[in-house]
């Protein structure tokens, strides 16, 4: 008779894991004064107080530590943003990570750059500041970094060759909102830190994006970029129009409606509190999984001194596991506990949304056609051996805890079973 749940046998966990997103109080009453303000948008005529963006835009950036913060509609707008504001175009290269979110690649190549992909660190899966460096060219002209899960980057090392080499610094912060490199926040160590609101995020409204800076210029370039060309007037009235035709810059519109705003507002309260429980969980968790021979937490680098946790992170030796991979084995945690357990993103030269032949306008990107052909074997390796977990699980109970390093347990000691798995094991992305 098999153990395992995913051969019919008895789960370990069958009473599910906290839901995410969570509507609050504060999130209601925000969210219901915004609308019933009648100002809807900031290209709407000025109501009484500060507006939900102005204010969101505020409360993130003393968040955060930052001097300035731009919203936008998502994280990838953001991302566009930024690189307008350093300039980034046409004949230019923009250094991104093997593994992560097909927006580091697509918002490069919105701006006409060519995406430079860029192998990882096994111990963090961001950015190998040694790779990074054996690819810059003459034409490399920004580095759009990410967080990716539950790592920060060598934020030392890459702020280092930037300067060294004059390069724009980018930090895609999608993935960790409150997360500290020695003391200060990540976003604010390059030019621009941009960060996603997005459902499955740390802090969200369904969809949202932040661009923060500590650079007036760059500030000014960012808001117009994002509004059409238009900035804010000084001092506006109640019932005046808030935004002027200045157009220093040509922009397009990813303004964040106002209600998003009041609904982040509302979220960012539950942030702090949040992240203090996941980290603890995580800290729980990585003690027990580092019991279980052939299994290792991703570790964070002696930097980081607030670490936040997209998806929990751990290695397996797949050699521990009767020589399956971290796909068979997260479809065997998954039917153990029910909780998210994936593999991590595919990486990027293969990742099945990255497709630079499917628009024309892509061909006019010179190098684009070896753009899927980069290798990065540390990111295959990665995504064979890494299993993830999303963050709603480190906000249950620390007792259950327990269970999902049980599961992990439980699987490598019937590993022999997943023999026996049939069908499609591909992850969700
Ligand atoms: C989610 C995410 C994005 C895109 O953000 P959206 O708000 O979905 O546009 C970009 N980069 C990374 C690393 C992400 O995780």
């Amino acid at each position: 008779m098999s153990k395992l749940a995913i051969n019919g046998g008895r789960p370990l966990w069958a009473a599910g894991w906290p839901a995410w997103p969570t509507a609050t109080e504060s999130t209601r009453q925000k969210t219901l004064e915004c609308l019933e303000s009648g100002r809807w948008a900031i290209s709407g005529p000025k109501a009484e107080g500060p507006g939900s963006e102005a204010a969101f835009a505020r409360e993130f950036a003393d968040f955060l530590g930052a001097r300035h913060c731009v919203p936008t509609t998502n994280g990838t707008s953001a991302l566009v943003t930024a690189l307008e504001a350093l300039d980034v175009g046409a004949g230019d290269e923009v250094i991104v990570p093997g593994i992560t979110w097909v927006a580091s690649a697509s918002t490069a190549m919105a701006v006409n750059a060519l995406p430079v992909i860029v192998d990882v660190d096994p111990r963090t899966l961001c950015l190998d500041p040694a790779a990074v460096e054996a690819a810059i060219t003459p034409r490399t002209k920004a580095l759009s970094i990410v967080h990716l899960y539950n790592s920060v980057c060598d934020l030392d090392a890459l702020t280092e060759l930037c300067r060294r080499y004059g390069l724009g610094l980018i930090e895609d912060c999608a993935q960790a909102h409150g997360a500290r490199w020695r003391g200060r926040a990540v976003g604010l160590w390059g030019d621009v830190g941009t960060f996603s609101m997005q459902q499955t995020k740390l802090l969200t409204a369904g969809e949202g994006g932040v661009a923060v800076t500590d650079d007036d210029d760059l500030y000014r370039r960012m808001y117009q970029l994002r509004s059409d060309g238009r900035s804010r007037v000084a001092d506006p009235r109640v019932g005046e129009m808030e935004l002027s035709l200045t157009g220093e810059v040509m922009g397009s519109n990813y303004c964040m409606p106002e209600l998003t705003a009041a609904v982040l507002s509302g979220q960012l309260l539950e942030l702090p509190a949040q992240n203090k429980m996941r980290a603890e969980n995580a800290a729980t968790l990585d003690a027990s999984l580092r019991e279980i021979p052939g299994v290792a937490p991703v570790e964070a680098l002696e930097g980081v001194t607030e670490r936040t946790h997209y998806y929990y992170v751990f290695r397996i030796d797949p050699e521990a596991f009767a020589g399956f991979d971290a796909s068979v084995v997260s479809a065997a945690l998954r039917a153990e506990t029910g909780a998210p357990f994936q593999t991590t993103y595919p990486p990027l030269p293969g990742h099945p949304l990255l497709r630079p032949d499917s628009k024309r306008r892509y061909g006019a990107i010179p190098g684009i056609e070896r753009l899927t052909q980069t290798s990065v074997p540390a990111a295959e390796d990665a995504y064979r051996c890494c299993v993830t977990l999303h963050h709603p699980a480190l906000l249950a109970d620390p007792a259950q805890m327990a269970v999902l390093a049980e599961a992990v347990a439980k699987v490598a000691q019937n590993a022999g079973e997943l023999a026996q798995v049939s069908g499609d094991m591909e992850n969700p992305l």
